[in-house]
């Protein structure tokens, strides 16, 4: 896709550093795990590349807004956004996994973990935009 690149995190710094600079208020990440395997558990590896690069950024950049993808499929090797079971995605296991995901170190892109809050200037600045 025109304008989308895979890098590493010293190269997204950069890059994330030029768009807060050009008043951008967020960026997405999607990892690219180093494995794959059935169950995506790269998903939740806390020096996964989702996870490493959203240290940075609330380290390096804290008024930039981090989204995060938790679906499976950037970390399966079939490449289905679940786990499957005879053939089919198991929703029911795939919520658990998700869970994990989500716990497991792309909730630091969240707002208890870096947003501004109310009374940070940083806060008005977003209130504004
Ligand atoms: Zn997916």
């Amino acid at each position: 896709m025109p304008g989308v690149n895979q890098t590493s995190v010293d190269e997204m710094l950069r890059d994330a550093e030029a768009a807060a600079k050009a008043k951008v208020g967020g960026i997405i990440l999607f990892g690219v795990p180093e494995t794959k395997d059935a169950t995506g558990s790269a998903a939740w590896d806390e020096n996964g590349a989702v996870q490493m690069g959203v240290r940075a950024l609330k380290k390096e950049i804290p008024e930039l807004v981090v989204i995060t993808d938790v679906c499976m499929c950037e970390y399966t090797d079939h490449g289905h956004c679940g786990v499957l079971k005879n053939g089919d995605v198991d929703n029911d296991a795939t919520l658990e996994l998700l869970s994990r995901a989500r716990v497991g170190g792309h909730r630091r892109a969240q707002r208890h973990d870096g947003w501004p809050r109310r009374g940070d200037p940083a806060h008005a600045r977003r209130a504004r935009a």
